[in-house]
């Protein structure tokens, strides 16, 4: 029986999960982003200034969503006066509600730069307790989640962050795998992270973003989102479910699962990997500069050995990655076991 991964849906949206505009340290206005992202095919941004939650959905259009959201960082203590130390969680806040002034995890003294300019003396009131700790991080992914939201942990190689520091996340939506910003002026963002949550049953997408400040960080990872309508609600929970994969380059058409084979459809690429939590990787390799659109992979032995070795199958996943001929990559996010019975 044939049973989609990726979901079909009337259309596909892309996306720009993580950007920065005026409204704190961006060189650019919401509307001067929302008209370059349209004009690279874009129909959706989320809107994601530091610090501050700012709604445009005034931008709204019948072929563009903003999405409300904001990141805030939770900041190691300083051991000397200087930032480029400084270990940080950053994380964006994905809100339902388009309308939300949600600001539950503020903290006035983190604001910095035009972001001032936005509080008022209502969200003035709120006095967040940030604590660089998992548990303080956790609290906030819990609180998100509670109202029906999502979050991100963002760039932990910017971050400066390491395994310690994010192996007990918990309930968390996305990770960064490719942060377009950072690439650009020379992080190094890796998949690596988001495996090692994975392997714990943590089940996070994998998020090409732009972390974009101004044009050149504009346009170089992105989401493609399947949904029927470019509607709040449907593209919010299409995001939420992860009925969606990223990218940097790669396009992917179509993942399904029939009798026992993961078939793949792609643009052209240079190959097409299958990789689990365990020492099991498929990759098809293209033969020539053709290139290739397509590959099957075999899993039914992969599934069998998961019940004859007991393993832990809420920690048991595939998920594919696509390469092109330039290196660039497009990522599915894991799916678990138990969608794959
Ligand atoms: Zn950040
Ligand atoms: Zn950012």
């Amino acid at each position: 029986m044939k049973k989609q991964l990726l979901p079909l849906k009337k259309n596909v949206y892309k996306t720009a999960l993580h950007v920065h505009t005026q409204v704190s340290d961006g060189e650019l206005t919401p509307e001067e982003l929302r008209d370059y992202y349209k004009k690279h095919g874009y129909s959706v941004v989320a809107y994601t200034d530091h610090e501050v939650l700012v709604e445009h959905t005034d931008l709204a259009q019948d072929d563009f969503l903003p999405i409300t959201s904001y990141e805030i960082s939770i900041n190691a203590k300083q051991k000397v006066d200087c930032y480029d130390y400084t270990k940080t969680y950053h994380l964006n806040i994905y809100l339902p509600d388009p309308h939300a002034n949600t600001h539950f995890a503020f903290t006035p003294s983190t604001v910095w730069g035009n972001a001032v300019n936005y509080i008022n003396d209502e969200i003035a009131k709120i006095n967040y307790n940030r604590e660089y700790s998992i548990d303080c991080v956790n609290d906030v992914i819990k609180r998100t989640n509670e109202i029906g939201g999502f979050v991100s942990y963002n760039h932990p190689f910017w971050s400066l962050q390491d395994r310690t520091d994010y192996i007990d996340m918990k309930g968390v939506w996305g990770i960064e795998v490719y942060n377009h910003g950072g690439f650009d002026v020379g992080y190094y963002e890796s998949y690596y992270p988001l495996d090692e949550l994975l392997r714990q049953g943590v089940r996070v997408l994998p998020l090409a973003v732009d972390d974009s400040h101004n044009y050149q960080q504009s346009c170089g990872g992105w989401a493609m989102v399947m949904a029927d309508n470019l509607t709040y609600d449907e593209v919010f929970n299409a995001l939420k479910k992860g009925d969606m994969y990223s990218s940097n380059g790669p396009e992917i058409k179509d993942i399904y699962l029939e009798d026992g084979y993961v078939y793949v459809k792609t643009s052209k690429v240079k190959q097409i990997t299958l990789t689990t939590d365990r020492r099991f990787v498929r990759t098809i390799h293209a033969s020539d500069d053709n290139g290739i659109d397509y590959a099957k992979f075999y899993i039914g032995d992969y599934l069998d050995k998961t019940v004859e070795h007991n393993v832990d199958k809420d920690k048991a996943y595939i998920r594919i990655f696509v390469t092109g001929f330039d290196g660039s990559t497009a990522w599915s996010r894991a799916y678990f076991y138990d969608e794959l019975v």
